[in-house]
């Protein structure tokens, strides 16, 4: 490596896709705010191209870099090490290159959940909250991990492929959370003991043709019940409009986005940044 490649630090975000990532916006408002030296892109990587892709950004001296869609899942097998979460939750977002070259795999998605949660409801319990979690996806499953992981003691999974919904509580499940699938639709004994509901559906997002079924926020218990949307396009969701009607607290979408990507932040570049509201307003501008 020469002198230049180790002052000037170099990451970006891998997809394919690629246009739509804010990713770069965020890393590059850091960069800036730190007065760092280094460089975040956007890469363009065809599926196929992938283990290409990763020797040629290692060649030429690349800190690490994130993943996007499609590569999470398929990135995991090129790994030389995986982080307890990446193995768990079974998709990769952020690799860090190290000294010697070699590549670990890190998923900060929970991690961005569990954050953005806990920033904008300080007050919220692991241990006394009943989570419904809406869809069995990629980001369902983060979530459920960042919930299982801190204790919540029950958590529900609700798919319209309940199948998908069985697999993920098999495999998330602790000893101290147990996880439950059931099957998408009207479930009013259930939402009444519901004090943490998660949107882990593209329900809701912009230019998704499929309604939300908002009838469920009229069962969630008024006193205790936080909503969590994580479409963030629009920012206020159809379902959290409807929450905040009802007097629910409610959480956004966009600060998860922001806090998934401050662990690969501080690898790469050896500062630890800050999730500011500066940050998310240029992200929802
Ligand atoms: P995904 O892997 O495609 O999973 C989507 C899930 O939603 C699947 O379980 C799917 O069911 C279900 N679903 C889709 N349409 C539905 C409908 N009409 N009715 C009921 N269920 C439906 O997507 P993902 O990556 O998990 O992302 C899900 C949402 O989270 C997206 O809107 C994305 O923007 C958002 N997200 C936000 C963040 C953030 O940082 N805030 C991060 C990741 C994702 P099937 O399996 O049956 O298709």
């Amino acid at each position: 490596m020469s002198e230049e490649q180790k002052t000037f630090r170099r990451a970006g975000v891998l997809g394919w896709p690629i246009e739509h990532s804010k990713s770069p916006v965020i890393h590059n408002y850091w960069l800036e705010k730190y007065g760092i030296e280094g460089s975040y892109e956007k890469i363009a990587v065809q599926p196929d191209m992938l283990e290409d892709g990763f020797r040629h950004l290692v060649k030429k001296g690349y800190a690490g870099w994130n993943l996007t869609i499609p590569h999470k899942e398929a990135a995991l097998p090129l790994m030389d090490s995986l982080d307890p979460a990446a193995e768990r939750i079974g998709a990769v977002n952020t690799v860090v290159v190290g000294e010697d070259g070699k590549l670990k795999g890190y998923n900060t998605d929970g991690y961005g959940f569990l954050k953005n949660l806990e920033s904008a409801q300080p007050d919220w319990n692991a241990k006394s909250t009943t989570a419904l979690v809406l869809g069995a996806g990629g980001a369902a499953r983060a979530a459920v991990d960042a919930l299982a992981q801190k204790d919540v003691p029950q958590i529900y999974i609700m798919a319209r492929n309940v199948k998908k919904a069985e697999k993920l509580a098999e495999e998330l499940a602790t000893e101290k959370s147990r996880i439950s699938a059931r099957a998408w639709g009207e479930d009013p004994e259930l939402f009444e003991q519901v004090t943490l509901l998660v949107n882990a559906t593209p329900l809701g997002m912009e230019g998704n043709t499929d309604t939300p079924d908002l009838t469920i926020i009229r069962h969630l218990p008024k006193e205790t019940a936080v909503v969590y949307d994580l479409v963030y396009t629009p920012l206020e969701t159809d379902l959290l409009e409807r929450a905040k009607k009802r007097g629910l607290k409610t959480v956004t979408g966009i600060g998860m986005l922001a806090h998934q990507a401050v662990p690969g932040f501080s690898y790469w570049f050896g500062q630890r940044p800050e999730v500011t509201e500066e940050l998310l307003d240029l992200l929802t501008a």
